[in-house]
């Protein structure tokens, strides 16, 4: 990404000089660190959280041996970016989703626009073409009428089932019917899609504790915008006092968010992102690998 490359670049100019030196001075991280800092703060994330990933770097890459096969910048940059994956997830099942259960139930939250019905409908599709799963959609937005058929449309497109119940019916019984849907059906996944406000309320926070209380899924996963960079740290963290979450999808990876949202995320909440989106089209889904994020950070 440009902003990254200039930063490299800016490293290379920081380092010009210490070629052959032997070892990296605490002088020469330290500049380098402010550039790193700068670029995270750029890249959306939290002012406190970068000051703390840059402490952490600060660390490991004083006194660092210059390695004979790169240059002092990139070896900076490879420990900012083994730091990044670490703080990211590391490189181990962090993203692996909990299919236990007879349905498996994967619970979405998050507020309106944020892409959680698409999301919802993603994840059936990538569930069903990935794992051989039977999904079942659950329309459980019982304030927005338009999600409900939309959800059906989605649903219909990539030929997965999607219980609803007319619009005034309790929310927390249209999950707890769509279970024995189910497994009537022989659908093995049931995605809940929870009603999305345009900002979190008591109500709303109620609605989805009841819901998670009476059926208790094994996921629940919040869906959050990547544009909207620092209050989706919030968002995430209102949910999380409220609702234990157990993951994240980030959604609208293919705008230009850098997506310094899912470190300041991770740190604040130590909720891992399990997916990220990357579009508006039904397999516009991944899983969220950190190594990637984190190179996509660096450039
Ligand atoms: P909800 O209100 O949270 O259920 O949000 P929707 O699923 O209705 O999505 C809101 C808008 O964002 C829709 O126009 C979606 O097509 C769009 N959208 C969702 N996910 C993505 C994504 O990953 N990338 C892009 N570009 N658009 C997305």
């Amino acid at each position: 990404m440009a902003m990254f490359e200039s930063l490299t670049k800016r490293l290379e100019g920081i380092f010009q000089n210490l070629e052959g030196r032997g070892k990296l001075t605490e002088e020469d991280v330290n500049s380098a660190l402010r550039e790193v800092r700068i670029a995270l703060i750029e890249a959306d994330v939290n002012l406190k959280v970068a000051r703390q990933f840059v402490d952490r770097v600060k660390e490991k890459a004083i006194g660092a041996d210059v390695m004979g096969s790169l240059s002092p910048a990139q070896q900076v940059l490879s420990i900012v970016h083994d730091e990044l994956v670490e703080v990211l997830g590391g490189t181990g099942e962090s993203n692996k989703l909990d299919t236990n259960g007879n349905p498996a139930i994967i619970m979405l939250v998050g507020l309106q626009g944020s892409g959680k019905t698409t999301s919802a409908a993603k994840l059936a599709n990538y569930l069903r073409k990935q794992n051989g799963s039977r999904p079942l959609l659950v329309a459980a937005d019982m304030y927005r009428p338009a999600a409900v058929n939309q959800l059906k449309t989605l649903g219909k497109q990539i030929q997965v089932p999607v219980y609803s119940e007319p619009m005034g019916s309790d929310p927390v019984d249209i999950c707890v019917h769509s279970l024995d849907y189910a497994r009537e059906q022989a659908c093995n996944v049931v995605i809940l899609d929870t009603a999305g406000r345009l900002n979190i309320d008591e109500r709303m926070m109620q609605e989805v504790v009841n819901i998670r209380e009476r059926v208790h899924p094994r996921e629940v996963l919040l869906v959050a915008d990547a544009m909207t960079g620092q209050e989706a740290v919030r968002v995430a963290k209102d949910f999380n006092d409220a609702v234990s979450l157990t993951g994240m999808v980030l959604t609208k990876m293919d705008g230009d968010a850098r997506g310094g949202a899912a470190l300041s995320i991770r740190t604040v909440t130590s909720v891992p992102v399990k997916f990220m989106a990357l579009g508006e089209k039904m397999d516009a889904i991944q899983p969220f690998y950190p190594d990637r994020l984190a190179q996509r950070i660096l450039g």
